[in-house]
């Protein structure tokens, strides 16, 4: 098995552990905050499956029933989390509710302190790792789950000093405080998940700055030809389509209008390395007058 997808299973699999900890963390005390740290370990499993589906079955080459490739899967996948997190979140925000409703001191703060705090500190150490190994590896799936643990570790050490204070003050409504925080930290992660998911299940275009960086790569490389239109953009993982219309004078050969399409799509691949471009060449009385001139 290759490394990354040995790390992408170490992931869910150090996820579900942290689970189970904070989730126990919860039982033992009945603090509503403890409950949401517990629920927002869910999100980090459905990222570490999104990592693995990312890296495993993403990454596999295009076959016959999937000629464009299987990157999509990653999108699904996040827009099925994004669901799952929202669900979550409403589960906390109710829980929450009726916390500052009804306000109930803690049982056994400091076992439960300890519990999470154990699951906060091997988080910790995961997060660790997957900076380092990600990096290495150059698996930008990796770094981005690095990342989001990192603002998770946090968030569990702001919980855990919310908690310890709870138990000190004995202000009891606290607790539910910390929990609606949470939630809203959740809801605000699953919206930016599902959001570009969805941007990438639609077919969302390049981002300006990039279709700007196209299309004066197409004017100034396509020498020879007259003018570049349609041209149109879609991502799919880290995939970018690219396929445009070019129109050279008409009695170009076909091998010098060839020898501009291999011109431009190695300028294009020298910003988007995993690019895949089409390219229609047309006679010159296709021309719209419109889209890219050539320079
Ligand atoms: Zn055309
Ligand atoms: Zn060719």
């Amino acid at each position: 098995m290759k490394f990354v997808v040995r790390l992408a299973l170490g992931g869910i699999a150090v996820g579900l552990a942290v689970l189970g900890l904070k989730y126990a963390a919860y039982v033992l005390t009945g603090s509503v905050a403890l409950y949401s740290d517990a629920l927002e370990s869910i999100v980090n499993v459905a990222t570490a499956v999104t990592t693995f589906l990312a890296v495993r079955l993403s990454a596999m080459p295009p076959d016959a029933n999937h000629p464009y490739g299987h990157h999509k899967v990653e999108y699904l996948s996040a827009v099925v989390e994004g669901v799952l997190i929202g669900i979550a979140a409403l589960a906390i925000l109710r829980k929450a509710y009726l916390g500052y409703l009804e306000p109930r001191p803690l049982d056994a703060p400091m076992l439960g302190l300890a519990l999470n705090g154990l699951a906060s500190a091997v988080n910790a150490l995961w997060c660790f790792t997957l900076f380092r190994y990600g990096k290495r590896a150059r698996s930008p799936a990796l770094v981005a789950d690095a990342k989001h643990l990192l603002t998770d570790v946090i968030t569990s050490a702001g919980v855990l000093a919310g908690v310890a204070l709870v138990a000190m003050t004995g202000v009891l409504v606290l607790d539910a405080l910390i929990a609606a925080l949470v939630a809203l930290h959740i809801l605000w992660w699953g919206w930016q998940l599902m959001r570009q998911s969805i941007g990438g299940l639609m077919d969302e275009a390049v981002s300006k700055e990039m279709l700007e960086k196209i299309r004066k790569a197409i004017s100034t490389e396509a020498q020879g030809a007259i003018e570049a239109h349609d041209l149109r953009t879609r991502h799919a993982g880290r995939t970018t389509f690219i396929e445009f219309h070019l129109v050279v004078p008409g009695t170009m050969t076909v091998a010098e209008s060839h020898a501009i399409c291999d011109r431009v799509e190695a300028a294009l691949k020298e910003d988007l390395p995993h690019a895949v471009i089409t390219i229609h060449v047309e006679p010159e009385e296709k021309a719209k007058l419109e889209g890219v001139p050539v320079v």
